[in-house]
């Protein structure tokens, strides 16, 4: 396979990286170019343009995307996101990790992502309702039970998939697996919300393990302050690990002798940041990410450890917690610190995870009681962890590298199992 555009060093937007580390392991695999740009390319793209109706009457247009991956696995899968920031370029790479992960994962599903270039939080509770029923107005015929199943991301929670659900519904009836992470009295799951912070927890879990390293007193940075990031730092902390430094968009905390958390999420509640908090010292996001910890978890956005700040990192793990924080070329830096890095397609899984075992209790309307999804979340991610690891050990590479080589090799196999 000849060089291509993508494996050169930079710019490393989401969709670059991500194309580069596939590139590199379908090299690996000895892959030819087409098969690359077969597992490359998505296989469908969808843009609408969304008019909303604002409270105060003025009129606003904003952008709304899917994009699908592929769907050799089984229905296209992957979350909506609502952020100021969302192009087609940022949902085409985040599509692709939704491939990857549902493989290394081994979940029935495919690939994809969707989202609005909306600020969430500058909308009201009835411009947001607005503007996600114009949403699934456009895409319905892209969507479905078998189709594909959106989920929440940055910016969207349960109440904007249960206006999808019920906007999805008034065309085509009951169909609570068209989208995942709903409201629990609508068909979601117990634990969904939980599930990806659960699912870092449990990576980290797995690597101790691995290692035979204690859990306890083990101190944790987490940068990212919203779903992800909360629900890690709370499991981590009844764990036994150290909490030492936060962050959210508004600012960053330290505590070298842990913070306590039941006291942050209440200052975190009534003032909308982790800045301030009376029981740290506030130090700023940058100084965050460079201070000595035993875990990283970066559960903010993508690209925050780029080259020049994997220079500074000082933490002996780093958890991909969100979607591609640790950019293409950051990469290889980390590798020369030896600074393991556990990748997003395996530590940010627990909500697809999840995601999953509610597709699968909307079809047999059959709800799982929290401890079985909890039990079923530690037993599939546990084991993705063992083959990620052994295969690591065994090619003596990267954990990302062992990642991509079992989602690639799978996802390859799949497509040519259906056949053309
Ligand atoms: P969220 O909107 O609930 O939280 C994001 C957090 O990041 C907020 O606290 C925000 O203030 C903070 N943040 C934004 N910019 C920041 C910056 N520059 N520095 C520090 N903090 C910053 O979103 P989320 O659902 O927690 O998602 C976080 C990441 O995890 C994303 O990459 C997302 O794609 C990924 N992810 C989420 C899920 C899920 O189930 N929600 C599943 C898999 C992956």
């Amino acid at each position: 396979m000849s060089e291509t555009k993508s494996s050169k060093r930079a710019p490393m937007d989401l969709a670059t990286s991500t194309k580069s580390y596939l590139f590199e392991a379908c090299k690996r695999l000895d892959f030819d170019e087409q098969t690359f740009r077969l597992l490359a390319e998505p296989s469908r793209e969808v843009r609408v343009e969304l008019p909303l109706r604002c409270d105060d009457g003025r009129i606003e247009i904003y952008s709304g995307y899917r994009v699908q991956h592929h769907n050799a696995r089984g229905p296209y899968k992957g979350g909506l996101r609502y952020h100021p920031t969302v192009d087609p370029a940022e949902v085409r790479g985040l599509a692709c990790l939704m491939s990857l992960k549902t493989a290394v994962v081994r979940v029935p599903f495919g690939g994809a992502k969707g989202g609005i270039n909306c600020d969430p939080h500058r909308l009201t509770q009835r411009e947001l309702e607005a503007i996600t029923r114009a949403f699934v107005e456009k895409i319905h015929r892209n969507v479905g039970v078998n189709i594909d199943v959106p989920a929440p991301d940055v910016g969207t929670n349960a109440q904007i998939m249960a206006w999808f659900h019920d906007e999805f519904a008034k065309i085509y009836g009951y169909s609570p697996g068209v989208v995942t992470g709903k409201p629990l009295i609508i068909g979601g799951c117990e634990g969904r919300e939980e599930a990806t912070g659960r699912g870092v927890a449990i990576v980290i879990q797995e690597y101790a393990k691995h290692r035979a390293e204690p859990l306890e007193d083990k101190q944790v940075v987490i940068e990212g302050f919203g779903n992800v990031g909360r629900h890690a730092a709370r499991l981590l902390g009844e764990m036994g690990l150290k909490i030492i430094a936060v962050s959210d968009s508004k600012g960053a905390i330290l505590n070298e002798n842990g913070l306590d958390l039941d006291e942050l999420g209440t200052h975190k509640d009534s003032t909308g940041s982790v800045a301030g908090f009376s029981g740290a010292q506030d130090i700023t996001p940058d100084e965050l990410l460079k201070l000595p910890c035993d875990y990283l978890v970066p559960a903010a956005l993508d690209g925050t450890i780029d080259a020049a700040t994997a220079k500074k990192i000082k933490a002996k793990v780093v958890v991909e917690g969100a979607n591609g924080p640790v950019t293409f070329d950051a990469d290889p830096i980390l590798k020369d610190k030896n600074i393991a890095v556990l990748p997003d397609v395996l530590a940010s899984s627990g909500g697809v995870i999840v995601s999953y075992f509610e597709w699968v209790q909307n079809l047999q309307q059959l709800p799982w009681e929290h401890e079985l999804v909890v039990q079923r979340l530690n037993e599939k991610l546990g084991k993705a962890c063992q083959h990620v690891f052994a295969v690591a050990t065994g090619q003596e590479c990267t954990f990302r590298e062992a990642a991509y080589h079992i989602a690639v090799q799978e996802i390859k196999d799949a497509i040519w199992a259906a056949g053309f």
